[in-house]
């Protein structure tokens, strides 16, 4: 079997009156993450992760932000794309670990929900999609829930 590992990572600003799209959950938060697409930090990480697993360069390349065509796209489209695309060279995801470092929406009492939803996004178990909240400690230009960070690491395999 052939197996490889990838990273990625993501930061949106958190903005008032943005629809508040994390891993594909929608939280009620009075701010949303900013984006061409919908803003979803949690989807564009892992989508690099599996991106970068598997050779392909990235989500900003494959889906340019100066291209109309994904403006206010689905991210969770984007993902179903990219994970189409690892399939047609033979990949599959394996594993995802996901670190949301954010002082907004509260994470943890979503986790269930973010595991199910991204597993179903990506052909894995939710036992196999591990999410993690951090807060920032109040430091930094996230302090205060300005933000969202978001590193993802995943394994593939053939
Ligand atoms: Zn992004």
């Amino acid at each position: 079997m052939n197996i490889r590992v990838g990273l990625g990572f993501d930061l949106h600003r958190l903005e008032e009156g943005r629809a508040c799209i994390l891993g594909g959950v929608t939280f009620d938060h009075p701010k949303g993450p900013m984006g061409h697409s919908d803003g979803d930090v949690v989807l564009h990480a892992i989508s690099d992760a599996l991106l970068g697993a598997a050779g392909l360069d990235d989500l900003g390349t494959l889906f340019p932000d100066t291209d109309a065509e994904w403006k206010g796209a689905d991210s969770a489209a984007l993902l179903a794309e990219v994970v189409r695309r690892l399939g047609d060279k033979g990949w599959s995801p394996v594993n995802l670990d996901v670190v949301i470092a954010t002082e907004g929406p509260r994470i943890a009492p979503r986790r269930a929900e973010l595991r199910a939803r991204i597993g179903g996004l990506v052909g894995l178990d939710p036992a196999d999609v591990n999410i993690k909240g951090k807060t920032l400690e109040g430091m930094g230009a996230l302090a205060g829930g300005t933000g969202v960070a978001v590193q993802a690491v995943c394994l593939i395999s053939k």
